[in-house]
Protein backbone atom coordinates (compact mmCIF):
# COMPACT_ATOMS: atom_id res chain seq x y z
CA UNK A 1 0.00 0.00 0.00
CA UNK A 2 1.22 3.61 -0.59
CA UNK A 3 1.53 6.51 1.11
CA UNK A 4 -1.16 8.20 -0.26
CA UNK A 5 -3.79 5.22 0.75
CA UNK A 6 -2.23 4.63 4.13
CA UNK A 7 -3.14 8.39 5.08
CA UNK A 8 -6.52 8.07 3.13
CA UNK A 9 -8.08 4.96 3.77
CA UNK A 10 -10.79 4.62 6.24
CA UNK A 11 -12.50 1.69 7.57
CA UNK A 12 -16.25 1.32 8.66
CA UNK A 13 -16.94 -1.26 11.36
CA UNK A 14 -20.61 -3.12 11.42
CA UNK A 15 -23.90 -0.92 12.32
CA UNK A 16 -25.28 -1.32 15.12
CA UNK A 17 -22.83 -0.20 18.25
CA UNK A 18 -24.64 3.20 18.38
CA UNK A 19 -28.56 3.77 17.26
CA UNK A 20 -30.61 6.17 15.38
CA UNK A 21 -28.95 9.77 14.01
CA UNK A 22 -26.21 9.28 16.56
CA UNK A 23 -22.83 9.32 14.34
CA UNK A 24 -19.68 7.08 14.97
CA UNK A 25 -16.82 9.26 16.34
CA UNK A 26 -14.22 8.95 13.82
CA UNK A 27 -10.75 7.85 15.56
CA UNK A 28 -7.02 8.04 13.76
CA UNK A 29 -4.80 4.88 14.33
CA UNK A 30 -1.66 3.31 13.29
CA UNK A 31 -2.33 1.85 10.12
CA UNK A 32 0.56 -1.32 11.50
CA UNK A 33 -2.07 -1.52 13.99
CA UNK A 34 -4.76 -2.58 11.64
CA UNK A 35 -2.37 -4.80 9.77
CA UNK A 36 -1.18 -2.80 7.07
CA UNK A 37 2.43 -4.44 7.04
CA UNK A 38 4.21 -0.76 7.13
CA UNK A 39 6.66 -0.89 9.94
CA UNK A 40 10.34 -0.14 9.32
CA UNK A 41 11.40 -4.22 8.52
CA UNK A 42 8.39 -4.46 6.50
CA UNK A 43 5.80 -5.83 8.92
CA UNK A 44 2.52 -5.40 10.31
CA UNK A 45 1.75 -5.50 14.32
CA UNK A 46 -2.33 -5.82 13.96
CA UNK A 47 -3.65 -5.26 17.30
CA UNK A 48 -6.65 -7.78 18.65
CA UNK A 49 -9.00 -4.86 20.08
CA UNK A 50 -8.74 -3.36 16.70
CA UNK A 51 -12.08 -5.40 15.86
CA UNK A 52 -14.08 -4.28 18.67
CA UNK A 53 -12.93 -0.91 17.97
CA UNK A 54 -14.03 -0.86 14.30
CA UNK A 55 -17.34 -1.66 15.24
CA UNK A 56 -18.08 1.35 17.76
CA UNK A 57 -15.74 3.98 15.21
CA UNK A 58 -15.39 5.18 12.48
CA UNK A 59 -11.03 4.31 11.66
CA UNK A 60 -9.36 6.69 9.77
CA UNK A 61 -5.57 4.85 9.12
CA UNK A 62 -2.57 6.77 9.14
CA UNK A 63 1.13 5.98 9.00
CA UNK A 64 3.20 9.06 9.64
CA UNK A 65 6.39 7.71 8.67
CA UNK A 66 5.42 6.83 5.19
CA UNK A 67 3.11 9.84 4.88
CA UNK A 68 6.30 11.70 5.58
CA UNK A 69 8.12 10.04 2.89
CA UNK A 70 10.07 7.37 4.29
CA UNK A 71 10.37 3.90 2.50
CA UNK A 72 8.95 0.33 3.52
CA UNK A 73 11.21 -1.15 4.18
CA UNK A 74 13.57 1.25 6.04
CA UNK A 75 16.19 1.43 8.62
CA UNK A 76 15.03 1.77 12.30
CA UNK A 77 15.32 5.34 13.60
CA UNK A 78 15.47 6.35 17.39
CA UNK A 79 14.67 9.83 19.52
CA UNK A 80 17.29 11.49 20.71
CA UNK A 81 16.90 15.28 21.97
CA UNK A 82 14.26 16.19 19.42
CA UNK A 83 15.98 14.21 16.75
CA UNK A 84 14.93 11.00 15.14
CA UNK A 85 18.14 9.00 13.64
CA UNK A 86 18.29 6.37 11.72
CA UNK A 87 20.84 3.10 13.19
CA UNK A 88 23.40 4.44 10.71
CA UNK A 89 22.93 8.13 11.87
CA UNK A 90 20.73 9.30 9.30
CA UNK A 91 18.88 12.12 10.87
CA UNK A 92 15.15 11.53 9.08
CA UNK A 93 13.52 14.23 11.39
CA UNK A 94 12.29 15.79 8.23
CA UNK A 95 10.49 13.00 6.93
CA UNK A 96 8.68 12.79 10.43
CA UNK A 97 8.15 16.51 11.04
CA UNK A 98 6.02 15.61 7.21
CA UNK A 99 3.86 12.37 8.53
CA UNK A 100 3.05 14.24 11.72
CA UNK A 101 1.78 17.39 10.43
CA UNK A 102 -0.11 15.17 7.87
CA UNK A 103 -1.63 12.89 10.86
CA UNK A 104 -2.49 16.27 12.42
CA UNK A 105 -4.45 17.67 9.07
CA UNK A 106 -5.88 14.10 8.35
CA UNK A 107 -7.32 14.04 12.18
CA UNK A 108 -8.78 17.54 11.81
CA UNK A 109 -10.19 16.90 8.05
CA UNK A 110 -12.41 13.89 9.66
CA UNK A 111 -12.34 14.98 12.75
CA UNK A 112 -11.02 12.59 15.19
CA UNK A 113 -10.80 13.29 18.55
CA UNK A 114 -8.89 10.33 19.38
CA UNK A 115 -6.18 8.67 17.98
CA UNK A 116 -4.80 4.90 18.83
CA UNK A 117 -1.33 4.52 18.06
CA UNK A 118 1.64 2.18 18.33
CA UNK A 119 3.36 2.74 21.25
CA UNK A 120 7.30 2.87 22.11
CA UNK A 121 7.29 3.95 17.95
CA UNK A 122 9.69 7.06 17.59
CA UNK A 123 6.44 8.62 15.26
CA UNK A 124 3.70 6.75 17.08
CA UNK A 125 4.86 6.57 20.37
CA UNK A 126 3.10 8.02 23.56
CA UNK A 127 4.20 8.36 27.29
CA UNK A 128 7.50 6.00 26.56
CA UNK A 129 9.78 6.13 23.44
CA UNK A 130 13.24 4.16 23.12
CA UNK A 131 15.84 6.44 24.29
CA UNK A 132 17.94 6.79 20.85
CA UNK A 133 21.29 4.11 21.74
CA UNK A 134 19.10 1.16 20.30
CA UNK A 135 19.59 -1.08 22.93
CA UNK A 136 16.05 -1.26 24.00
CA UNK A 137 16.27 1.41 26.67
CA UNK A 138 13.07 3.37 27.06
CA UNK A 139 12.91 6.92 28.84
CA UNK A 140 9.34 9.26 28.95
CA UNK A 141 8.87 10.92 26.08
CA UNK A 142 6.28 10.95 22.87
CA UNK A 143 6.81 10.02 19.42
CA UNK A 144 6.76 12.76 16.77
CA UNK A 145 3.64 12.30 15.21
CA UNK A 146 2.04 11.65 18.82
CA UNK A 147 3.15 14.62 20.37
CA UNK A 148 1.89 16.96 17.77
CA UNK A 149 -1.49 15.30 17.60
CA UNK A 150 -1.51 15.94 21.11
CA UNK A 151 -1.11 19.47 20.65
CA UNK A 152 -3.60 19.61 18.57
CA UNK A 153 -5.87 18.73 21.09
CA UNK A 154 -6.20 14.57 20.20
CA UNK A 155 -6.62 12.09 22.82
CA UNK A 156 -3.70 9.85 22.39
CA UNK A 157 -4.43 5.83 23.30
CA UNK A 158 -1.68 3.24 22.76
CA UNK A 159 -2.94 0.28 21.90
CA UNK A 160 -2.85 -1.51 25.42
CA UNK A 161 -5.50 0.83 26.39
CA UNK A 162 -8.08 0.32 23.04
CA UNK A 163 -10.37 -1.23 25.58
CA UNK A 164 -10.35 2.17 27.94
CA UNK A 165 -11.39 4.13 24.33
CA UNK A 166 -13.77 1.39 23.66
CA UNK A 167 -15.58 2.18 27.02
CA UNK A 168 -15.31 6.25 26.34
CA UNK A 169 -16.99 6.16 23.05
CA UNK A 170 -20.06 3.92 24.02
CA UNK A 171 -20.81 6.16 26.75
S1 LIG B 1 4.19 2.82 14.42
FE1 LIG B 1 3.34 4.54 13.27
S2 LIG B 1 4.98 5.21 11.89
FE2 LIG B 1 5.53 3.15 12.65
S3 LIG B 1 4.73 1.74 11.10
FE3 LIG B 1 3.14 1.99 12.64
S4 LIG B 1 1.86 3.63 11.84
FE4 LIG B 1 3.78 3.72 10.73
Amino acid sequence: MDGAALTASAQSGESGAFSGSMARPAVLVSACLLGEPCRYDGRACACEGIGALSAAVEIVAVCPEVAGGLPIPREPAELSRGRATTRSGVDVTEAYRRGAAEAVRLACERGCRFAVLKERSPSCGYGEVYDGTFAGILVEGDGIAAAQLAKAGIEVFGESRIDELITLVKR
